[in-house]
């Protein structure tokens, strides 16, 4: 499925004037790809990324899933969609203070998947990330990393087809960073595609392509 903003416009109206945060943003996401957002902070990265993930509706423009207008669908359906193909990696992790890991994880998941199977791959996906010793802990007693681990397993649980995620390793000393980056690696290798924001070089190295935003425009000078 190909994800696809045309001519997206957000302002954001605050008490001291209104902040133009997209200004016409058109740009397409093929299936399978790694693409990197990068840009100065306050540019419209975050705001492109909550739109592109049905978080966030535009002014004007549309954005599109496949041949469908996910803003012109109601809210369930829009919620539906997220759940089963979008895996949203917040910059703040979002975890629920009062959850344990293995819970926050859950959280990922529909209520009806909330079966044997789903019990198996919380316990795998806890395996993978490094976790499993801290399934019954709350997020207050993890260190940074593992609590972006939580937040990486939460939306990859599900499997999604696209990973969305929101500086995954801006937060994250080098070390750990590098190994949130080979889960997202990983992840891509399988087959999922990832969009994903940062300001680090050596991340945007990974993405196959890069798109620059500046003032909420798409930089194409790069
Ligand atoms: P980036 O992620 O590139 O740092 P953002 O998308 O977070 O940038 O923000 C772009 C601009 O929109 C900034 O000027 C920011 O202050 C403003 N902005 C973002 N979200 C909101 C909001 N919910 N309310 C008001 N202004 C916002
Ligand atoms: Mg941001």
């Amino acid at each position: 499925m190909v994800l696809k903003a045309e001519n997206i416009t957000k302002t954001f109206r605050r008490r001291h004037g209104a902040v133009v945060a997209l200004d016409k943003v058109s740009l397409e996401i093929q299936e399978g790809e790694f693409v990197g957002v990068v840009g100065p902070s306050g540019s419209g990265k975050s705001t492109l990324l909550a739109t592109l993930g049905g978080m966030n509706s535009p002014d004007e423009g549309v954005v599109l899933w496949g041949n469908q207008s996910i803003y012109d669908w109601n809210v369930k359906k829009r919620a539906q969609w997220r759940g089963a193909d979008i895996g949203f990696v917040f910059q703040v992790f979002n975890l629920i203070p009062y959850l344990s890991v293995y819970e926050n994880i859950s959280v990922g998941l529909a209520l009806s998947d909330k079966d044997t199977k789903a019990r198996e791959s919380i316990a795998r996906i806890l395996d993978e990330l490094d976790l499993a010793g801290q399934k019954d802990h709350t997020p207050a007693e993890l260190s940074v990393g593992q609590q972006q681990r939580v937040a990486l397993a939460r939306a990859l649980i599900k499997k999604p087809r696209f990973i969305l995620a929101d500086e995954p390793t801006g937060n994250l000393d080098p070390d750990t960073g590098r190994g949130v980056m080979n889960i997202i690696k990983l992840q891509h290798a399988a087959g999922t595609t990832v969009v994903m924001i940062t300001h680090d070089r050596a991340v945007a190295e990974y993405a196959q392509r890069t798109i620059k935003i500046v003032d909420g425009r798409i930089d194409n000078t790069v």
